[in-house]
């Protein structure tokens, strides 16, 4: 046990260091500093979120911090990386450096994205023990260190939009790394705030997404709780919306953000083909088994009543669907 947090503890100081050096290597690369230059980023939020720069070499970070750290422990670290047990070499090379934070401030691993068009944009640090990428949020620290007394959360796709948010002044913004939003998301941010409004890319990954964060978010419908979704129009993304529409308009779009179940009933609409019975009968088998997700209550229940037509069925036999045990399509 004690052998184990000391060797997070080393885990956390190598990311540190390695956030700090990034962050130096970026005061001193202008190719770096125009890129974020070009995407309208000023200075202080580089800063406010240390910001940095992997040079694209295989060998910059790697003998900074073998003064202090073994080829194991950055190897552990996420930092460097081998092929085929060959030589170690840095994993982040030619990137601007994310630093991602617990809860605790401290540096856990990092986002990198590419300078030009190359594949992959992004590259994360891989799990390591003490970053488990599917639990943590980008900004979370930042946002409370912003206001001690946050009242919402914004959650979007992207490291890019939850700066030039915070830069537009909206400070509470979390993005996932790239991966779904989880049940467990979305319990971790009603643990901090009543009400999360989800505001994914006007594009067809972020409906995707918006969709799979509503039923990750079901069954955490319950009294004082809000949820809400902001879609985006298409082809734009946080991060470019607020920069078109600044920061007043923005905020009005979010405050007017669509309720949960407005969205739930918008998009069992959208996706089944409601002009024929087949078509509406698969509507309200997927509408019982969302339903199921989603605690019994007043909400519920006029969800119900306005699903039912949808499906064609009255709102006591769709009722009465829900109640049945669990029933596999024939
Ligand atoms: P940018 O504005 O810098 O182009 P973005 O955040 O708008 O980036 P999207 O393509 O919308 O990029 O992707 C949203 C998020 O998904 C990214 O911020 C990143 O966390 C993750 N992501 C995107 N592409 C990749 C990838 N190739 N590998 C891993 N994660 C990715
Ligand atoms: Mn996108
Ligand atoms: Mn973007
Ligand atoms: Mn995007």
């Amino acid at each position: 046990q004690a052998d184990r947090s000391d060797t997070n503890q080393r885990l956390y100081l190598a990311q540190q260091m390695a956030a700090e050096h990034f962050a130096e290597n970026l005061r001193r690369s202008p190719e770096a500093i125009d890129y974020l230059k070009n995407r309208g980023l000023t200075g202080n939020i580089a800063r406010d979120y240390q910001l940095g720069f992997a040079l694209d070499r295989f060998d910059d970070l790697m003998p900074a911090l073998l003064r202090q750290f073994s080829e194991k422990e950055l190897l552990t670290a996420g930092l460097l990386t081998r092929k085929d047990g060959g030589k170690p070499y840095d994993r982040f090379r030619g990137r601007i450096m994310f630093p991602i934070r617990d809860t605790r401030g401290r540096v856990v691993g990092f986002g990198g994205r590419v300078l030009a068009q190359q594949e992959p944009k992004y590259l994360n640090t891989a799990e390591t023990p003490i970053f488990h990428k599917g639990r943590q949020l980008y900004g979370l620290y930042e946002a409370r260190k912003a206001s001690p007394r946050l009242e919402s959360l914004l959650v979007v796709e992207g490291y890019m939009d939850v700066i030039a948010l915070a830069q537009y002044g909206i400070k509470n913004a979390v993005a996932t790394l790239g991966t779904a939003t989880t049940h467990e998301h979305v319990e971790r941010l009603l643990r901090v705030v009543p009400k999360i409004v989800f505001c994914f890319d006007g594009d067809r990954a972020g409906k995707e997404a918006a969709w799979r964060a509503l039923e990750q978010a079901l069954p955490s419908i319950r009294d004082g709780v809000e949820l809400r979704f902001l879609l985006l129009p298409e082809g734009e993304d946080p991060d470019t919306l607020v920069r078109q529409l600044g920061t007043e308009a923005f905020v009005q779009q979010v405050q007017a953000a669509t309720p949960l179940s407005d969205m739930l009933i918008q998009g069992l609409g959208e996706r089944f083909d409601q002009s024929s019975r087949e078509g509406r009968a698969a509507l309200g088998l997927e509408a019982v088994r969302l339903l199921r997700l989603m605690p019994e209550g007043l909400l519920r229940s006029q969800i119900i009543s306005d699903i039912a037509p949808l499906a064609g069925v009255s709102s006591a036999e769709l009722n009465e669907r829900l109640g049945k045990a669990e029933s596999r399509p024939a």
